[in-house]
C-alpha cells in the first residue's frame, strides 16, 4: 500500500454576524481539511487546527515526503514528517499540519482493516460521549450579558448537562455575565470559563476567586500559553480548577506545563496537538502525573470525528466502578459546513454524541459540500 497523492480543502464561509473571544474576531468561519489518496484507491480524512492557507503550504511541502509511503506506518511518518522541521517548527503550523495528516493516515489504517480508529486505540470503552455546549461569544449589535444569558438557557433547554462561555473581555463585565448565565441556566448545569488567553495574573486571580462562588467546572486558558509561571501562579491562588493546552503542541509541548503542575485539565487538540499518534503520548503525560484529559474540539464533522473516535477508547483514569467520562466539547456557534461535510450528520441527542462505528473516523465525505463552500474568488 503507497500513498499516491494529497489534496488540502479551504472551506470559507463568511459571518452575517461576526463574533469575538477575548483574542479573535471572526467574521468568517475558514477550515482546512486533507485528503491522503492511495495507489489501491482508498482516501483517508483529516483536518488541521489554525489558519486555513499556511496549513495547506505546511501540509503541501509535507507530501514530498509522504508520496510513495506505506499510509500504515503511522509511526515512521509521523517522526519522519516531525524531524523534518524539527530545527525550526517544534510547535505551530508545521504541527498542526503534521496534525491533519496524521488523522487521515489512521482513516486510512482504520479502513484497510475494517475497523473503527477507536478500535485500533485499543477498544471503545464507551459507544457515545456526554456532550457539552460551547459558545458565548462577544456577538456585535447585541447585549452579551442577555445574550449569553438566553443562549446558554437555550443549550439547557436542548438537553446540554454543561455549558463554556467566554470571557477574558473585561473582568467586571466578565463576572456579570458569569452571574446572569448561572442564572439562566440554574443550579445543576455544569459551568466552564474560558479566557481564550485575554488576562495578566492579576485579573485572572481577581475574577477566579470571585467567580468561584458560581460553582465553575473549570477556567480555561486564563494567560498566555507560553507564560507557565504564571499559569501556575493563577492555579496557586484561585480555588477554580485551571484547564488548558490547546495550543501546546507534541508531547514535548505538554511536559513543561504537566511537570509544572500548570493545569488540571489538559486540553490536547487531535488536530493539532499531532493527530492520533501523539494525542496517544499526551494523554499518557497526563496520566503519569494526574491530570484530567478534556481533548478540546473546534472544526469540522472530521475533527468531531476524531475527537470522538479518540474518546471511546479513552481508558478511565482512576478506574473504578462508575468512573469519571471525559466529556466532548460540542461547538455551537453558526458554522454550516461544520456538518454538512459528512453525507451523515454527528448530531447530539439530548447532550449526547454517538461515536461512528463505520472504518476509520466513520464518516464519509460529501463532496458536493466541498465545492459549495470552496472560497470563491
Ligand atoms: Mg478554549
Amino acid at each position: 500500500m503507497k500513498i499516491a497523492a494529497i489534496r488540502t480543502y479551504v472551506l470559507e464561509h463568511r459571518l452575517e454576524t461576526a463574533f469575538e473571544s477575548a483574542s479573535m474576531r471572526f467574521d468568517r468561519r475558514v477550515h482546512l481539511l486533507v485528503e491522503v489518496i492511495c495507489e489501491d484507491g482508498t482516501t483517508g480524512w483529516g483536518e488541521c487546527l489554525g489558519p486555513a492557507g499556511p496549513n495547506r503550504a505546511m501540509v503541501e511541502a509535507y507530501s514530498a515526503w509522504l508520496i510513495g509511503q506505506n499510509p500504515l506506518e503511522t509511526e515512521k511518518i509521523w517522526a519522519t514528517l516531525y524531524n523534518a522541521l524539527r530545527d525550526q517548527g517544534q510547535r505551530g503550523v508545521s504541527v498542526t499540519a503534521l496534525s491533519g495528516i496524521d488523522i487521515a493516515l489512521w482513516d486510512i489504517k482504520g479502513k484497510h482493516l475494517g475497523q473503527p480508529v477507536s478500535m485500533l486505540l485499543g477498544g471503545r470503552i464507551r459507544e457515545r460521549v456526554q456532550a457539552y455546549a460551547t459558545g458565548s461569544f462577544k456577538r456585535d449589535g447585541v447585549d452579551r450579558i442577555e445574550d449569553n444569558a438566553q443562549e446558554t438557557a437555550q443549550h439547557v433547554a436542548a438537553g446540554f448537562h454543561a455549558v463554556k462561555i467566554k470571557i477574558g473581555f473585561d473582568p467586571k463585565e466578565d463576572l456579570r455575565v458569569i452571574a446572569a448565565v448561572r442564572e439562566a441556566i440554574g443550579p445543576d448545569t455544569r459551568l466552564m470559563i474560558d479566557a481564550n488567553h485575554g488576562y495578566d495574573v492579576i485579573e485572572a486571580v481577581r475574577v477566579g476567586n470571585a467567580a468561584a462562588q458560581y460553582d465553575i467546572d473549570w477556567f480555561e486558558e486564563p494567560v498566555v500559553p507560553e507564560q507557565l509561571s504564571a499559569y501556575r501562579e493563577v492555579r496557586d491562588r484561585q480555588p477554580i480548577p485551571v484547564a488548558g493546552g490547546e495550543t501546546w503542541h507534541t508531547r514535548w509541548g505538554f511536559a513543561g506545563p504537566l511537570e509544572q503542575r500548570c493545569v488540571d485539565i489538559a486540553q490536547p487538540d487531535l488536530c493539532g496537538v499531532g493527530g492520533f499518534t501523539e494525542a496517544r503520548r499526551v494523554a499518557d503525560l497526563a496520566s503519569l502525573h494526574g491530570v484530567r484529559v478534556v481533548p478540546h474540539v473546534w472544526g469540522t464533522a472530521v475533527q468531531i470525528a476524531a475527537a470522538l473516535q479518540f474518546m471511546s477508547a479513552m481508558v478511565p483514569d482512576p478506574v473504578r466502578n462508575r468512573a469519571i467520562a471525559p466529556i466532548m466539547e460540542f461547538d455551537r456557534t453558526h458554522n454550516p459546513f461544520r456538518q454538512a461535510v459528512v453525507t451523515q450528520p454527528i448530531e447530539h441527542d439530548h447532550g449526547w454524541v454517538s461515536v461512528p462505528d463505520a472504518p476509520g473516523l466513520g464518516i464519509e465525505i460529501n463532496r458536493d459540500a466541498l465545492r459549495e463552500f470552496a472560497p470563491k474568488g
